[in-house]
């Protein structure tokens, strides 16, 4: 196997282009687990790891923050993340262990794209853009549009994903995971709830209970119909929990080796309820 440790994103972007074979590695906290598994066998490898402008934050454009898709989560968990977008702070802080919050990042959590990884239901509440680079191009998808499966996106061999788009919201947000035990645990369900107080609004994703993340719209649509959410400072407990109702009903979940379809339904009207009255408390 030959290991091309890139410096510049266009060295990467050229590899990649000239190796049809070749497999992009960040932290390489996904992807060496399926290479020692046998999983997968590239014959080369394009290393992202010294490519410093996938390992920027900036605020240059009014009301958003772009998070270079190599910034790794023990740098994501605290500022400017953690005031900006404390949700995805949250969710960073709930990943692995500190050893794979230091390499691991949201270029691998999306590449790899599986309905558990903790930052997606982050991106899809907050419906977060995605920027992807080929040599000769670039374009910018929507979140909603990037994940089409399990572990399955619309990214292209040739392209990478360089930043990733958060609008900075007015209001409270939070990501709540249940799992086997309290760390070291990829999630059996998971919730990211934003209270959007410009758009009097709430929006609510779902991890691992889909083959894709799944946004609520019919229960942020019943909420917005029932409740007036640009005066309210609290919801009542039967609002709360049939709101959680109401988001469990639109998850699809499957039993598999870490839990069953019952109790994954059940534990999201239980996150959804909570994070929807620690919202309006
Ligand atoms: C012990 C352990 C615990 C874990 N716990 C969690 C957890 O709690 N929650 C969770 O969500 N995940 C968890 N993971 C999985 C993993 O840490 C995350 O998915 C992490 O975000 C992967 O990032 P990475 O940079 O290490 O990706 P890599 O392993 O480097 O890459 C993963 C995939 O993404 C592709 N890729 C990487 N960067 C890019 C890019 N810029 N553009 C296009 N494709 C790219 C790679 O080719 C590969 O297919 C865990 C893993 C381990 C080993």
């Amino acid at each position: 196997m030959s290991v091309i440790v890139a410096k510049e994103l266009t060295t990467a972007l050229t590899a990649l282009r000239e190796h049809g074979d070749a497999r992009l590695i960040q932290g390489g906290t996904d992807l060496m687990v399926e290479i020692n598994f046998n999983h997968v066998k590239p014959t080369t490898m394009i290393s992202l790891r010294d490519i410093k402008s996938l390992r920027m934050i900036r605020t240059d454009t009014p009301g958003i923050m772009s998070i270079g898709s190599g910034v790794p989560y023990s740098v994501i968990e605290g500022e400017p993340v953690l005031t900006a977008i404390p949700a995805l702070a949250q969710a960073a802080r709930t990943v692995g262990s500190p050893q794979i919050r230091a390499a691991g990042s949201l270029g691998g959590n999306l590449g790899t794209c599986s309905p558990a990884g903790d930052t997606l239901p982050v991106m899809f509440a907050l419906d977060a853009s995605i920027h992807l680079s080929a040599i000769d191009s670039s374009r910018v998808v929507s979140i909603h549009d990037f994940m089409t499966g399990v572990k399955r996106s619309v990214r292209q061999h040739d392209e990478i994903i360089t930043a990733i788009d958060f609008p900075i919201i007015n209001g409270w947000q939070g990501y709540s995971k249940v799992g086997v035990r309290n760390a070291m645990v990829i999630s059996v369900a998971s919730a990211c709830l934003v209270a959007d107080h410009e758009n009097a609004d709430v929006r609510i994703a779902l991890g691992s209970v889909g083959p894709t993340i799944i946004r609520c719209r019919a229960a942020e649509s019943w909420l917005k119909t029932t409740l007036d959410l640009s005066t309210r400072s609290t919801i009542s407990l039967d609002v709360a929990n049939e709101f959680g109702r109401r988001a469990a009903e639109e998850s699809s979940p499957i039993d598999d080796h870490r839990s069953t379809a019952q109790y994954r339904r059940h534990a999201i009207s239980v996150l959804a309820s909570r994070l929807l009255r620690k919202a309006y408390q």
